[in-house]
């Protein structure tokens, strides 16, 4: 269980989030929606522990979370990769497993995000919609309990969003992890989210959380039947 209270960060004395609750039981999957500078970044980095918090506090089955730690990984907003080491080495990159299981599991994760071809590759030579697929496959290699995603399909085109929509799905669904998800487009948020919160504008609180249509994951399932794929062909 993720439990965040009464969390408050300022930067230079300017309140950015203004006390933040929230609750998120194991394998649970929130959509976070606000408008820029809401401060939903910021939460994320706090939860994956790259920034204090100024007040309250963060929990992470009971344990106060200090630190960044392999149980919680942070797609960034920007896609950040080690820009010079290859595809591959990046999604590998701190995967303490043997060497043959852990370049058999890079190969699986880049061929779901669809870049085997590309593994050799470095950063500089791929898309902005290709590097974020690399940190997204770097971030689930690592299988986290805690999966904190930063607008991570927002440079994807229609087809590709909806391949990485359909396969977080499968991944939430095959490995339990409890999933906190930032995006802007809110019929994503819907599909995705078993809920999702709003953050007022800054000072970020949480201002709402929204019903769900609980027919997302009937929507997911229906993207991966054949007559559906057969449309794409
Ligand atoms: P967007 O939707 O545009 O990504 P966001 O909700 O993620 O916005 P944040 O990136 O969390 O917003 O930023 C919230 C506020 O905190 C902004 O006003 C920003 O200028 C400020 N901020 C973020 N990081 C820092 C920092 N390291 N130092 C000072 N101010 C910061
Ligand atoms: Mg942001």
């Amino acid at each position: 269980t993720l439990v965040l209270r009464d969390v408050v960060k300022e930067y230079g004395g300017r309140p950015v989030l203004d006390g933040i609750g929230l609750e998120m039981g194991r394998g649970d999957f929130v959509c976070m929606v606000g408008t820029s500078g809401s401060g939903k970044s910021t939460l994320l980095s706090m939860i994956a522990g790259l920034e204090p918090v100024t007040a309250g506090s963060i929990e992470l089955d009971g344990v106060p979370v200090r630190g960044p730690g392999p149980e919680r990984g942070l797609v960034f907003q920007s896609g950040a990769l080690f820009p010079f080491r290859t595809v591959a080495e990046n999604v590998g990159f701190g995967l303490r497993l043997p060497a043959a299981e852990r370049a058999r599991r890079v190969e699986w994760y880049l061929s779901e995000v669809g870049l085997l071809p590309l593994a050799g590759a470095l950063p500089k030579e791929l898309s902005g919609g290709q590097r974020q697929r690399v940190a997204i496959a770097r971030a689930l290699a690592c299988e986290p309990s805690v999966l904190l995603l930063d607008e991570p399909f927002g440079a994807l085109d229609v087809q590709t969003k909806e391949d990485m929509q359909v396969f977080l799905h499968q991944v939430w669904q095959d490995t339990g992890a409890t999933v906190l998800m930032v995006t802007h487009d809110v019929e994503e948020a819907v599909l995705l989210g078993r809920r999702v919160i709003v953050l007022s504008s800054g000072p970020g609180r949480v201002a709402a959380e929204l019903p769900v249509p609980l027919d997302g994951p009937r929507r997911l399932a229906l993207k991966r039947t054949p007559e559906f794929l057969a449309l794409r062909a």
